[in-house]
């Protein structure tokens, strides 16, 4: 594709990363972000302090030429650190080996470096403050209202890609056009995120190089690292009933439930309350929409086009994804049409996938984990990888560690392997009792070779 002019809503995590991409091939592209420039103003980033980033997205950092920029920003975490009632804790690793984790990183301060790895670049700018308020497919028109003055305006723009996230103005006017269908499945369930303060010396009070989890059947909460020595810590609850954020209502209602279900958590955070009643509590959503694009004149991107609920950790390493794909397909096409139509043919399958999968990983963290035999399919799932590695991956390895598997693809394979995890551990209560003979013949017979 020769590089022309190309207009981005939402200088987020994709909407910035795409722009770097967009301007490394020579595309002067202009972002219209709504929030203030948070590298000049204090602004909330909006949901989630930290985020755990993944090998796809660090491929996309990589293909982009900021990994060596994000790395400072990255706590690898090794893998989940379970706190039972009692305040005993069980470290279930990630993966094989100290390659296969997962980091912590600020989503304010990766968002703040990608924006600033775009504006190095020639014939970029972000126009902060600017909220777009749609776009009108027929007259090619972006509608924008400039925050300072109150002034709306319009500017002809195509193509727009739309980068404005869950609740994406550009989608809604695609609905509103009749040129897509939309549905935001929401969750029954809320979040709140609260804080555990670094220790003495700036240390972390917990295993830094984990993320820790309190999986309690209905509900749980998790902790990351950061890295000023504090952990951002996120309680999962549903909406409504017993034990639910409708039930929470007061310092005491709060506290009790903390002192209750996690004690161990509820010593480490000083300011529970004040936090609670201060901060807001957060909706999850899944998106479907179909299609992603306007002809060759809008594309929907990152979460705009398909966001997810948060438990496999891989909304933005989705959307990461997205970009990488975007910028190989500039390669192949010559027409925004056929760009967008194959953009859409090549991501949707994975993204339904990786929307389902997330999903799934709700009842994993919350609830499963604590279960022995799921636990002994973890272990078993290791070791069928150590034994036969270019048949059996467990799928939480494929979906973190491989980017070159597709989240499809992971989805496929996985339950394939699930059927053998269930057989092989119908009457073994441990990996002594596994029968591995019988393993091989099912991974030979049952999958692919994948390499
Ligand atoms: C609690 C929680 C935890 C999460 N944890 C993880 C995780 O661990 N790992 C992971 O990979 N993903 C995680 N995610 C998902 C991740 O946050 C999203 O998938 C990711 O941010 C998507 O990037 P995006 O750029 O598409 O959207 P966003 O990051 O939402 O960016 C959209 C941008 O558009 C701007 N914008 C919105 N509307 C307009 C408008 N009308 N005009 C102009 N600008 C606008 C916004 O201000 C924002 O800057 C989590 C999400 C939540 C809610």
């Amino acid at each position: 594709m020769r590089p022309s002019p190309v207009t981005v809503t939402g200088a987020g995590l994709a909407g910035s990363l795409l722009g770097i991409f967009l301007a490394r091939r020579g595309f002067a592209a202009t972002l219209y972000e709504r929030r203030p420039d948070m590298r000049r103003e204090r602004v909330s980033a909006g949901r989630s302090i930290n985020l755990a980033l993944a090998d796809r997205g660090i491929h996309a950092l990589r293909q982009a030429g900021v990994i060596e920029a994000v790395q400072p920003l990255m706590i690898p975490m090794r893998g989940r650190m379970i706190h039972d009632p009692e305040g005993n804790t069980t470290l279930l690793p990630y993966g094989q080996n100290e390659r296969e984790v997962i980091y912590s990183v600020s989503r304010a301060e990766l968002n703040k470096l990608l924006m600033s790895e775009f504006e190095q670049r020639a014939d970029s700018s972000i126009h902060f403050r600017h909220n777009c308020r749609g776009l009108d497919t027929t007259r090619r028109i972006l509608k924008l209202l400039d925050e300072a003055s109150s002034r709306a305006y319009e500017v002809r723009a195509s193509p727009v890609i739309a980068t404005d996230g869950a609740s994406s103005a550009v989608r809604a006017d695609l609905v509103r056009a009749e040129i897509s269908r939309a549905t935001e499945e929401l969750l029954p369930h809320q979040y709140k995120e609260l804080a555990i303060p670094p220790g003495p010396d700036g240390t972390h009070l917990l295993d830094a190089n984990a993320l820790h989890i309190w999986p309690r059947g209905g509900f749980m909460l998790i902790a990351l690292a950061n890295i000023d020595g504090s952990f951002t810590v996120t309680l999962f609850l549903p909406a409504t009933g017993y034990e639910s954020f409708a039930s929470l209502t007061d310092a005491s209602s709060v506290e009790t439930f903390f002192a209750r279900r996690f004690p161990d958590a509820f010593s480490l955070i000083p300011e529970l309350t004040q936090d609670f009643f201060a901060n807001p509590t957060g909706n999850m959503v899944t998106v479907h929409c179909a299609p992603w694009h306007a002809g060759g004149d809008a594309l929907l991107l990152g979460d705009a086009a398909h966001a997810i609920v948060p438990f496999h950790g891989q909304g933005m390493n989705c959307a990461f994804e997205d970009c990488v794909v975007f910028d190989e397909l500039l390669d192949e096409h010559d027409d925004w049409e056929t760009l967008f139509a194959e953009f859409e043919r090549r991501r949707r399958p994975d993204a339904e996938a990786i929307a389902r999968m997330a999903l799934e990983n709700y009842v994993e963290m919350r609830d499963s984990v604590r279960n022995p035999r799921f636990q002994l399919q973890k272990t078993l799932s290791l070791e069928l990888e150590r034994r036969f590695p270019q048949h059996f991956i467990p799928r939480y390895s494929m979906v973190m560690f491989h980017h070159e598997i597709g989240y499809a693809r992971a989805l496929e394979r996985g339950h394939v392997q699930q059927g053998i995890l269930d057989q092989l551990t119908e009457t073994a209560y441990e990996m002594n009792q596994v029968d591995l003979a019988l393993a091989a013949r099912l991974v030979h017979t049952s999958l692919e070779p994948l390499r």
